[in-house]
């Protein structure tokens, strides 16, 4: 984590942990991806908004490494994810909308696994699987089977592996679907704290307040497009609109012919 906040030596410019380069991904006929790219620096925190079935989780799962795109490249830390994919994931955290876990694993059965799978130094293991077991209520619960954990609980186990491993990228899919307030408000925190410390996050959320809250800069994606990227002021300019909030921007640049539909369907998810 040392060395996350610098520029590249020689430029100004700043420095990328992920490049996703006009990447498309079909099933059959139908293009669930098309043509997107997006880039995010080192420390930025990333938010891919859209509507159900816009095409978030199959990027997502691109980037995480287990869909291939039909076409386009992805690199993670100037690395090529098709050709050096192990090293591209161990500098990956993913965290899946429906993790799968072991269920014959107890909490800190699977932490052990993750972290043997990311050769993690055993003391920094102590040390940071405490800390979050701890944060989210997660220590009386910790040498029980996976199998006897509520959604909520998994879904805390599964951030707390990731976090626990501090990677420069952590890709997280509809990260607050699930957790009560005070995890919400807890994860959120701990994405903050990790792009201040010179880590990136991208994560894809329906949330438009989640969005505007968290997020440095903003993709929007509908039917499998790239219809917009920037920060806020950025989004604000290309809809042409005085307004400043998220909703009423997105309104704008999804144009008033699918805006009812798209915003009835990010309220409702
Ligand atoms: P989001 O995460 O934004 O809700 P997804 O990426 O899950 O959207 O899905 C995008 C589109 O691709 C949807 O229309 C979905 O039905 C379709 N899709 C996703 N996965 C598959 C699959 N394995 N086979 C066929 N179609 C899929
Ligand atoms: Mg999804």
């Amino acid at each position: 984590m040392n060395e996350m906040d610098k520029t590249l030596p020689g430029t100004n410019k700043p420095d990328q942990i992920l490049a996703i380069d006009h990447i498309t991904k079909k099933f059959g006929d139908f293009k669930a991806v098309d043509d997107i790219s997006i880039t995010v620096n080192r420390g930025e925190i990333f938010g891919f908004i859209g509507p159900n079935g816009a095409g978030k989780t199959t990027t997502i799962k691109m980037i995480a490494g287990l869909l291939k795109p039909d076409a386009g490249q992805i690199s993670i830390n100037k690395r090529n994810l098709a050709e050096e994919p192990g090293i591209c994931k161990q500098d990956t955290g993913y965290i899946p909308d429906r993790p799968y876990l072991f269920e014959k694993l107890t909490g800190y059965e699977f932490l052990q696994f993750i972290a043997s799978l990311y050769n993690l130094d055993p003391e920094i293991f102590s040390k940071n699987t405490a800390h979050y077991l701890k944060l989210f209520d997660l220590l009386d619960w910790q040498h029980h089977l996976i199998e006897s954990y509520s959604h909520g609980m998994r879904q805390k186990l599964i951030i707390s592996s990731v976090f626990m491993l501090d990677p420069p990228l952590i890709v997280v899919d509809e990260p607050m679907v699930g957790l009560d307030p005070k995890s919400a408000r807890i994860v959120k925190e701990l994405f903050k704290n990790h792009a201040a410390r010179g880590a990136s996050i991208f994560l894809s959320t329906h949330s438009l307040e989640i969005a505007q809250e968290l997020c440095d800069r903003i993709g929007i994606i509908l039917n499998g497009s790239l219809r917009a990227i920037g920060n806020l002021d950025d989004l604000q300019l290309e809809a042409k609109t005085e307004h400043t909030d998220l909703e009423d921007i997105f309104l704008e640049l999804t144009g008033a012919y699918e805006l009812q539909e798209i915003i009835a369907a990010l309220r409702s998810g």
